[in-house]
């Protein structure tokens, strides 16, 4: 075990934050850097539906994708949007992502997923024990909410996947629906509730607490931006910010969807889009809902967060720099009011984020090349249940020099 280095980590998001703290416990000498102050609004950590999900190892790119995609985009009530400027340049990565839509695909993703997320409220836990962000921590249950048994039989595909994984539902139907959530419109008829789950009552304080753990147990934030990474004989030597050169032994990157030009610069390409996503937070919300809930209907979670009640979902193409669309914030609305009809509130709040979204749907976990700077990034739809648990793998990477878990899934060079 190499103790006597330094290593930087670029990016306090979840994954960045996690990294941070396993490899200052494993005995190195961590350094954070990002552009903003750890958990802060533009980061994808902080506006997420907050459900820590060990079942869900099901990409968006299922078997039967590409027939029904153009049917999905023409629907004004599909929570799948695309701002059509952006086409040619999403272009050659959509063909990428669409091309694992196979079942085949489906599976060998679902494999990779679960080994992040499966025992993500352990590792959850295990980084947060005995610091004041346990208390962001809930245990709960997390309901797939459906409008009637045919719509819970079309998911079988998927349900079969989260079963290999170990993650079997509770089925309850009927007048059960309202005894678990009296709260539940009608238009919902049947509830596939997977046990042992969990959420963050608010994700981006969430990230801020851990920071503040990070600090207490002796390490380091800066806040700048990071513009390229110095190599000397193709190895780190420094991390070169808008503020100053940062000397360090090895780097570990972990910057959401913006890796991709950092990772370009050290010889690796990486097939990484914005997939957008939308919440809407209902403050001072009349009802105080039991669990978690994902409205299969509508593609959105809903969580009874610190804050009030946030729903968040939908998939919009669009890239980085466009503002966010209205429709998605409509149909958020409107789709609430039918699954909530009784949900009042004080205020909302809404907001739009970048799911960083690799065409393979797996993480990329590992060292960029021979370069000494380790790629924590990609982590889609699952980046905050799977944080904590890739921070550990990276810790063993760094500081042991390998894993026993089998990481050739998430291997950064696995697109070139
Ligand atoms: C609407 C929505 C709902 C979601 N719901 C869930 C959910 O319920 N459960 C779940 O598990 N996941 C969910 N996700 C996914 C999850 O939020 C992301 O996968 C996760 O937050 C990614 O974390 P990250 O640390 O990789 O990236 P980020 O949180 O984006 O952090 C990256 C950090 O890098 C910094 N940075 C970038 N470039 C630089 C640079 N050059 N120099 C310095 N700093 C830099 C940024 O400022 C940022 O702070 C959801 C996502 C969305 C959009």
């Amino acid at each position: 075990m190499n103790t006597d280095q330094t290593i930087v980590v670029i990016g306090a998001g979840i994954v960045g934050i996690s990294c941070a703290v396993w490899l200052q416990r494993a005995g190195s000498k961590v350094i954070v850097i990002d552009k903003g102050k750890p958990g802060h609004k533009d980061g994808t950590s902080y506006g997420n539906g907050g459900i820590i999900v060990p079942s869900g190892v099901a990409p968006v790119t299922g078997p039967g994708m590409i027939a029904k995609a153009p049917g999905m985009l023409m629907n004004p009530n599909f929570p799948l949007f695309l701002r059509w400027g952006y086409l040619p340049k999403l272009l050659p990565w959509l063909v990428k992502y669409l091309s694992h839509a196979n079942e085949a695909d489906t599976r060998r993703i679902a494999n990779g997923l679960t080994v992040i997320v499966g025992d993500a409220v352990e590792q959850h836990k295990a980084l947060a024990k005995g610091t004041p962000a346990e208390e962001w921590i809930r245990d709960a249950d997390y309901c797939f909410a459906y409008a009637n048994r045919a719509a819970f039989e079309r998911d079988r595909f998927v349900f079969d996947l989260r079963r290999e994984a170990g993650q079997v539902p509770e089925v309850i139907e009927g007048a059960g629906v309202r005894d678990y959530e009296p709260e539940m419109g009608s238009s919902v008829d049947l509830l596939a509730i997977m046990k042992n789950h969990g959420f963050i009552r608010s994700p981006g304080r969430y990230v801020a607490a851990l920071a503040e753990v990070f600090l207490a147990e002796g390490g380091d934030i800066r806040q700048g931006a990071v513009r390229d990474i110095d190599l000397v004989d193709g190895r780190i030597r420094a991390v070169i910010t808008d503020r100053g050169v940062i000397d360090c032994d090895r780097a570990v990157l972990a910057t959401g969807v913006w890796s991709k030009v950092l990772a370009e610069k050290l010889g690796v390409t990486v097939p990484l889009e914005s997939e957008r996503g939308y919440h809407i937070v209902f403050k001072n919300p009349s009802l105080s809902l039991r669990s978690t809930y994902m409205m299969t209907g509508g593609k959105f979670v809903v969580t009874p967060m610190d804050e009030g009640i946030r729903c968040a979902g939908i998939v919009e193409f669009g890239g980085l720099d466009a503002p966010a669309s209205e429709a998605p914030f409509k149909l958020l609305r409107k789709q609430m009011a039918t699954y909530f009809p009784t949900l009042e509130y004080s205020e909302s709040e809404e907001w739009m984020g970048h799911r960083p979204a690799p065409s393979d749907s797996l993480p990329v976990i590992g060292e960029l090349g021979r370069t000494g700077v380790f790629a924590g990034f990609g982590h889609h739809h699952i980046g905050l249940t799977g944080g904590p648990k890739t921070g550990r793998l990276i810790a063993d990477l760094i500081m042991q020099g390998g894993s026993n878990i089998d990481l050739s899934p998430f291997d950064p060079q696995r697109f070139n």
